[in-house]
């Protein structure tokens, strides 16, 4: 099953919560600086809160995001 990257350029997030409200499958917010965040099951790593491989099922939702986003700071691509 293909998998997809995603990740935020979280220091140009504006927190409008238009990803969360979009797809909170794949998207959160931080509670401490109140940006964007990916939900942390699909972290590479814990640390890395700005990116994610997420499973094929949630691409169209990722992506819906990432078209929604005011800054086009969300990006999604195919993973390696
Ligand atoms: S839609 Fe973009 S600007 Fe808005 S909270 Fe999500 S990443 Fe931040």
């Amino acid at each position: 099953m293909a998998k997809y990257r995603v990740w935020i350029d979280r220091d140009q997030c504006i927190s409008d919560m238009v990803c969360v409200a979009l797809c909170p499958d794949v998207f959160e917010m931080n509670p401490e600086d109140n940006k964007s965040q990916i939900v942390e099951r699909w972290r590479p790593s814990p640390d890395k809160i700005g990116e994610g491989i997420i499973p094929e099922e949630l691409k169209d939702c990722a992506e819906k995001a990432a078209e929604a986003c005011p800054v086009s700071i969300i990006h999604v691509e195919p993973a390696e």
